[in-house]
């Protein structure tokens, strides 16, 4: 389980996240939704450690292991894998070469063959460079990417972002049979109904701290809390 305690984090005078507290149960996905501006990147950079100088005050804890003191590759080897916004698949590479990157040191998580499995889209385009792919075959890839490594948490920034509702449907398909494999989400999307209806819990963040934490299930049926902080 992941446990958020008071997050608070700054950017010069601007204060990002004043406050932040929440948790994820092991093998659930928890939605993190909001307005523009809310915090919900910045929460995942703080989780994830790469923002690390910027961290002021708070605490993160993954199964009873603290995570607040470490730089980020530590975080990565203790099981958290960020997936940002941009998905930084690395120009010249092909994808398998990206997928093998991403295994050069443990802990190692899936092998090619259980990867392409999940991702049958990336084994047809394993010889081909991975920035050429569509967007959403990129989000695959970034999210293979992430699996190859053994981890515990996959921490997603906007992953629907720019793609065909056609093609968010299949990212969710992969992202319940990932949580299957008892792999704890938290899934950052301004896309909220989309993310909503695959969550188990959900975490409304607004002005840097948390205004509603509960089952995904009260915000759809909360038509006050949609209109108030998520516009639908
Ligand atoms: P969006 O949905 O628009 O992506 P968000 O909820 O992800 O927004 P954040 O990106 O976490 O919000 O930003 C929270 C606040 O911190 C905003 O006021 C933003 O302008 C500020 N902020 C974020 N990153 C930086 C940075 N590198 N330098 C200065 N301010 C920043």
């Amino acid at each position: 389980m992941l446990k958020i305690e008071d997050l608070h984090l700054s950017f010069g005078g601007i204060k990002a996240l004043q406050g932040v507290n929440f948790e994820a149960g092991a093998g659930e996905i928890t939605g993190v939704i909001g307005p523009n501006g809310a915090g919900k990147t910045s929460t995942l950079r703080a989780i994830s450690r790469v923002s690390d100088p910027e961290l002021k005050r708070g605490e993160i804890w993954l199964d009873h292991q603290p995570l607040h003191n470490m730089a980020s590759h530590q975080a990565s080897a203790a099981g958290l894998a960020l997936v940002p916004e941009d998905r930084r698949i690395i120009s010249g590479l092909t994808v398998e070469e990206n997928l093998k990157l991403a295994q050069i040191a443990p802990p190692i998580g899936w092998s090619l063959d259980r990867i392409y499995e999940l991702f049958p889209r990336l084994k047809e385009r394993r010889k081909q460079e991975g920035v050429t792919l569509s967007g959403g075959e990129q989000q695959m890839l970034a999210i293979a990417r992430a699996l190859a490594r053994d981890i515990k948490v996959l921490l997603l920034d906007e992953p629907y972002e720019g793609l065909a509702p056609v093609i968010v449907d299949e990212i969710e398909k992969t992202l319940s049979l990932i949580k299957s494999q008892g792999i704890t989400t938290i899934l950052v999307e301004q896309n909220a109904v989309r993310a909503l209806k695959l969550a188990d819990r959900a975490v409304i963040l607004d002005t840097g701290g948390v205004v509603f934490d509960g089952t995904a299930e009260e915000v759809l049926n909360n038509a006050e809390l949609r209109a108030e902080y998520l516009a639908i």
